[in-house]
């Protein structure tokens, strides 16, 4: 069958010519690949250094609610840029719209809302803008936590010494500008280094909410030791970050509103946690801010809803695990 014949030439001709184009494709450079070598014994202890605990939903919320929420903001504004030596005015002047413009549209649509907050502030936005820190406190409804010095890498400094200093010097400085001391901790892009947790434990915080093991609160074992700590879990996928832009490209804010919803139905059916992160450079636009209302609107019509901060959060399932015979 001739035709025949000629279809599978062609398609093994195209097949080859693919694969051609593949290998000769740049690629980037092999990277040290030492698990290859690691024994099982060597695979468990790197893979279970910091590690999910117990799950710590309790069986009943506060007043019999069903879900508990937490909106939380991380105005992250010229950290970032700051870190990398970066000043470019255009660059301040994106992180500078979280502190001008979207921190105080967030507060005054918690405040429309009657809504209690959490926001996890690097020091230096702190410091930066004091002005959007008295903001934050006015209402005294919301907390304050920490997000790093001026949203370092602990996993790049792989420096204990200097990661303590840097979480010390965090916490001194949002205890002098909030007038309270953090006991909460969401490490910058969630990055964390092996040393981190065990510093957090030794700095005596009541919870950290940087991890993804699970959509509940959970305990945190380094090494299989309980902690103590709380952990309220993050995810990607309840972020605004990925998905809107600048640094992304969903165009409508829409279908990442739609996402958490549904994240949400799925967390009140379960009776666990739903922790939404945001940015106030991001999600604090307006077209956003829109959607972002509605969601609200929509959770607080269904019954038995707990909007809290992460520290009453984390406060009350200590109480009742630690309750728990
Ligand atoms: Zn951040």
């Amino acid at each position: 069958m001739p035709h025949r014949a000629f279809v599978i030439g062609a398609i093994l001709c195209l097949c080859g010519l693919r694969a051609q184009a593949q290998s000769t494709a740049p690629q980037p450079p092999p990277g040290p690949q030492p698990g290859l070598a690691w024994t099982q014994d060597q695979l468990n202890k790197v893979a279970h250094h910091v590690r999910a605990g117990r799950t710590l939903t309790p069986k009943s919320w506060p007043d019999g609610a069903r879900v508990a929420v937490c909106l939380s903001f991380d105005p992250d504004n010229l950290t970032i840029p700051l870190n990398a030596g970066i000043n470019a005015p255009l660059t301040m002047s994106e992180g500078e719209y979280g502190a001008l413009t979207g921190i105080p549209r967030i507060l005054r649509f918690l405040e429309r809302q009657n809504l209690p907050a959490t926001f996890y502030v690097p020091a230096v936005s702190a410091l930066l803008h004091p002005q959007m820190m008295q903001a934050i406190n006015k209402s005294g409804r919301h907390e304050v936590a920490m997000h790093g010095w001026i949203h370092e890498d602990p996993q790049a400094l792989n420096d204990p010494e200097e990661e303590w200093r840097l979480i010390s010097q965090a916490m001194n400085t949002l205890e002098k500008v909030d007038g309270k001391r953090p006991t909460g901790n969401r490490n910058p892009s969630w990055t964390m280094s092996g040393h981190t947790m065990g510093l957090l434990q030794k700095a005596g915080l009541l919870y950290d909410s940087s991890l993804q093991a699970m959509d509940e609160p959970h305990d945190v074992l380094i090494d299989g030791r309980s902690t103590g700590l709380v952990e309220l879990p993050v995810n990607w996928i309840l972020d605004d970050a990925p998905f809107l832009p600048p640094y992304a490209s969903l165009p409508s804010p829409r279908l990442v509103m739609k996402t958490f919803k549904d994240d949400f139905d799925r967390a009140y059916r379960d009776g666990t946690l739903f922790m939404l992160t945001m940015h106030p450079h991001i999600t604090g636009q307006r077209s956003r801010m829109k959607h972002l209302e509605e969601l609200v609107v929509y959770m607080k019509s269904k019954p038995g809803v707990w909007f809290a901060t992460a520290d009453e959060i984390a406060r009350f399932v200590k109480q009742q695990a630690g309750a728990t015979p």
